[in-house]
């Protein structure tokens, strides 16, 4: 498989150290807030590659942190604390606040077909861990005590700036919120393992530890919650682009310090999903969300089904009109499945089945080319192939793709079977009144003629796809 590594900005052969094995760290959610969409494309298109590994046969372990202490509003050591910022919108405390959005962000993962990873680490449940990787950094000189704090010193590494598209100015950022720079820094990139004085006097969470009471900085627990559940070696590191730059960076100086040798050998980073107006950001209150998306009437997998058809490394636009097209798209390609799941069974044939699957696992072989695997999935419906051919291929298409097509074509199937012939006439003909009624926007008169629907034993549904009549 190639696979577009940023640390050498060139696609790779994709070489596990341990053959057979695959090691996988992912950034996980900083639990402030719901997730957003945007934020939810970067899980997904891991998820993908995830998925595609299993299905070339290798066998993953992926291991993901949960921040729920020390991440700054600038990404870097200057703004606020996300997590306190959070707490005290919703007059709520860190842990109350941490525990609400981790759980949300897994229901929202589940609705999106995204898998679990093996191991999941709140950050503030690895603190001793920290705590040692910071003071043999101090032992070995590459960290140092200034103002209360501990910083590494970047100045002791041969190079810093390691994915090479960075520079001192990006560290500007936090600068520009209006925040002071930090004095106690020996160098403008250095930056905080662990925090004692200086900084919110309100800090809810705080440790003991040998250089006074306080808390980690952001960077630290990645590294150290992938070394300790992953080893020395790391084969892929995931995040969303903004994350390289200084999250990433600073999670490769101080493994490595810390390691004396090299850390990770892949760097997987997806762009970002983009409003009209910018990119999608927590912070600025007002985000998409998947709830969002379902009170829109929108199943969540169409949104799936939309990041899927753009390469993970473009930024992707998003607006109401090219979800749309998308549910528009996903909706023809169900039903086309769906006849399928009614045709009698036959034997698979062996060399169709071979050859079309061997374009799809080519598009994904290609640096995860996704649209490329869906133009595979409908190369597979307009195939000569027999149906119990082209069925199982799709199966085993969606082990990766996660669209639920089997399931939701049997619906489908299953629903268009009972609308000629079993709901009674009676039931479709309050059905038709009803969609008149909310034509004319008489929702009194629509939610009355449900409720006859539903004493006649029938629930209707009205979704981006179509009306939807179903038996209670
Ligand atoms: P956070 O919860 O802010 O720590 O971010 C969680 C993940 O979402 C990280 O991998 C980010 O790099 C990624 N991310 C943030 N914003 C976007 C966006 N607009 N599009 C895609 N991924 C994003
Ligand atoms: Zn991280």
């Amino acid at each position: 498989m190639q696979l577009y590594n940023s640390l050498s900005h060139k696609k790779e052969d994709f070489i596990p150290r341990e053959a057979g094995k695959v090691s996988m760290y992912t950034c996980g959610p900083t639990v402030y807030h719901y997730a957003h969409i945007g934020n939810l494309r970067s899980y997904i298109m891991e998820d993908i590659l995830e998925k595609y590994l299993r299905f070339t046969g290798l066998d993953v372990k992926r291991v993901m942190n949960i921040t729920d202490v020390g991440h700054l509003t600038s990404d870097g050591d200057t703004g606020d604390d996300k997590m306190l910022k959070g707490a005290k919108r919703e007059h709520k405390t860190v842990m109350e606040i941490a525990k609400f959005y981790t759980d949300a962000f897994f229901a929202d993962c589940a609705k999106l077909n995204i898998k679990t990873p093996d191991v999941v680490v709140p950050a503030t449940t690895y603190i001793d861990e920290f705590i040692r990787v910071i003071s043999s950094l101090m032992e070995k000189g590459y960290a140092y005590e200034a103002g209360g704090n501990i910083y590494f010193d970047t100045s002791k590494l041969d190079k810093y700036y390691v994915f090479g598209d960075f520079s001192e100015e990006d560290l500007e950022v936090g600068v520009r919120e209006g925040v002071e720079a930090d004095g106690n820094k020996r160098n403008k990139a250095d930056f905080v393992l662990w925090f004692t004085k200086s900084k919110f006097d309100d800090q809810e969470l705080k440790w003991e530890s040998p250089w006074g009471i306080g808390y980690p900085g952001w960077h630290i627990e990645c590294s150290c919650i992938s070394m300790k559940n992953l080893g020395e070696y790391l084969d892929i590191h995931c995040g969303g682009i903004d994350n390289a730059f200084p999250h990433h960076t600073n999670e490769i100086a101080q493994s490595e310090a810390y390691l004396g040798h090299e850390w990770c050998n892949y760097w997987f980073h997806v762009h970002h999903l983009n409003t009209n107006s910018g990119k999608m950001s927590k912070s600025k209150g007002e985000f998409l969300t998947v709830s969002l998306l379902e009170e829109k009437g929108y199943d969540p997998l169409v949104y799936r089904f939309f990041c899927l058809n753009s390469h993970y490394r473009k930024s992707l636009v998003f607006s109401w009109e090219n979800l749309d097209n998308a549910a528009q798209s996903f909706n023809k390609l169900i039903e086309k499945i769906a006849p399928l799941t009614k045709e009698a069974a036959g034997e698979i044939d062996k060399a169709e089945y071979d050859r079309l699957r061997s374009s799809f696992d080519e598009a994904l072989g290609n640096d995860i080319n996704t649209s490329l695997a869906v133009t595979a999935l409908y190369d597979v419906l307009k195939s000569k192939a027999n149906a119990s051919t082209k069925l199982a291929l799709l199966r085993d298409f969606d082990t990766v793709l996660g669209l639920d097509l089997i399931k939701k074509a049997e619906d489908k199937a299953n629903a268009a079977g009972s609308t000629s012939a079993d709901i009674p006439a009676e039931v479709l003909e309050l059905v038709e009144q009803r969609k008149a009624a909310r034509k004319e926007k008489n929702f009194a008169l629509a939610d009355e003629l449900r409720d006859k629907i539903a004493a006649l034993g029938y629930e209707v549904k009205e979704t981006r796809q179509g009306t939807e009549i179903n038996k209670l």
